[in-house]
């Protein structure tokens, strides 16, 4: 069985984005066309040869209004599939109380968490890192998802924990 990996976060992070990277197709749209990630939301990829399952858990009926309404129940459940969560965070706005919500409520399900600044193109990694070592999820991954950057590093790193 193929290791299961569930990308989770607020609205607007990046989670459709990097799940297009990680399935390496431009089916599932990011959120510019609401609703359109729907029936799509579970993919495969590979890194090298590892393959892996992807779940964009904002795809699960999650409203796609930029608003955070607290974790719905088909992205709980799909958090029950998951060997890994990917938890995106967005370095343009830094720590927000929806993440902070976020985190307590994978901290109450206990899977594996994987800690990801995304948006860092521009910025310096470095200082757009350090505000999020506060959710206390230990050191995060920074990516660029709407360039790839970053992302096989990722992976490498997350299926070797795996
Ligand atoms: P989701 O709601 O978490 O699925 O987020 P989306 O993947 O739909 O992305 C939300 C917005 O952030 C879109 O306008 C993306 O183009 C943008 N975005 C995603 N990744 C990056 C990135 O690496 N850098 C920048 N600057 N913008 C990004
Ligand atoms: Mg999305």
């Amino acid at each position: 069985m193929d290791p299961v990996i569930a990308l989770v976060g607020r609205p607007n992070v990046g989670k459709s984005t990097l799940f297009n990277q990680l399935t390496r197709t431009r089916d599932a749209l990011v959120a510019d066309f609401p609703g359109l990630t729907r029936d799509r939301q579970y993919g495969r990829g590979r890194v090298g040869r590892r393959p892996y399952v992807v779940i964009d858990t904002g795809g699960l009926g999650e409203p796609d209004d930029g608003v955070y309404h607290g974790m719905q129940s088909q992205p709980q459940r799909a958090l029950d599939e998951a060997d890994l969560v990917l938890f995106l965070t967005d370095a343009r706005t830094g720590v927000t109380p929806g993440d902070e919500a976020l985190v307590a409520e994978l901290r109450r399900r206990g899977r594996p968490v994987q800690l990801v600044v995304n948006k860092i193109d521009g910025l310096d990694a470095d200082v757009a890192g350090a505000d999020f070592h506060s959710l206390g999820l230990g050191e995060p991954m920074m990516i660029a998802a709407a360039h790839g950057r970053g992302v096989r590093r990722l992976m490498d790193h997350v299926l070797d924990t795996l």
